[in-house]
């Protein structure tokens, strides 16, 4: 018999992590799901959830932070909570992590102010402000998604090299250990402004810089979670509906005029 496939969202944080317009990738997420006729649950990750919640979802969604929101969630993402994340993460759940959030997920952020705050350790990362009156990294940022074998597969959907757009908006720099970087800075900053590398790739996770939001921008990167969370939990292969995503291409046509970067699309 038909069953009606569902999708749970784990949305980390909203009211803490929600800063550029973050919740529009919670809102793509849906979207795309329902205009395929799969059933959403939107399930806040909050301070107030218990762990048994937080093993239920099937994608999580991370959005950024201002430096004292985010030292609030990372204090309270210890113990058990942070036992259950990683697991998830390690098991294969798919995830979309913005600016504050991968900072998280790395080893430890040092604040403009204040002390060193850990992180999950998931990612082999550090971030770390070099002062408030440093510059922020702020601006529209173009990268190409490099890691293998995402990068072979997006480019398979796509027909074209998977080409990100999105907004930075971070103080903190980031600086990769052994995790892949999600991909090569063509504008904008990344994770640093020093070393051209933009976000990391782990397992399942995309952690990157850009807000924008980023998966309206870039709904290929919506679909791909979607997928990679379906067929996960249903173990079968699962092939997404196409989506008239035509507008969204004049868009970004039109922002890569924009930024001059021609070679692309
Ligand atoms: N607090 C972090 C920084 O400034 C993240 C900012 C954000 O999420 N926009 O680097």
């Amino acid at each position: 018999m038909f069953q009606t496939k569902e999708l749970r969202i784990g949305w980390l944080y909203p009211s803490l992590m929600s800063t550029y317009g973050d919740r529009g990738n919670v809102i793509c997420l849906q979207r795309r799901c329902q205009w395929r006729g799969l059933s959403v649950t939107i399930i806040p990750i909050t301070q107030q959830t218990e762990v048994s919640t937080f093993k239920k979802v099937d994608v999580i969604v991370g959005g950024g932070a201002q430096d004292r929101q985010q030292e609030i969630v990372m204090r309270d993402l210890q113990g058990a909570k942070a036992e259950v994340f990683k697991d998830i993460i390690e098991e294969g759940i798919p995830g979309v992590f913005t600016c504050g959030s991968p900072q998280l997920l790395g080893h430890y952020y040092e604040p403009a102010v204040g002390r060193r705050i850990d992180g999950l350790g998931l990612l082999d990362l550090v971030s770390k402000h070099p002062g408030a009156d440093m510059p922020r990294c702020v601006g529209d940022v173009v990268f190409e998604v490099t890691p293998s074998p995402l990068a072979e597969a997006l480019r398979k959907q796509l027909g074209k090299p998977p080409i990100i757009i999105g907004f930075e908006n971070h103080g903190g720099r980031t600086y990769l250990g052994k995790v892949e970087p999600l991909g090569k800075v063509i504008k904008g900053y990344g994770n640093n402004g020093e070393d051209g590398y933009e976000g990391a790739f782990y397992r399942h996770v995309i952690a990157t810089y850009c807000h924008g939001p980023l998966l309206p921008k870039n709904p290929f990167i919506a679909d791909w979670l979607i997928q990679t969370a379906l067929q996960k939990k249903y173990q079968v292969e699962i092939t997404l509906d196409p989506i008239d995503d035509s507008l969204t291409e004049l868009a970004r046509k039109a922002m890569l005029e924009r930024l001059e970067v021609s070679y692309v699309e």
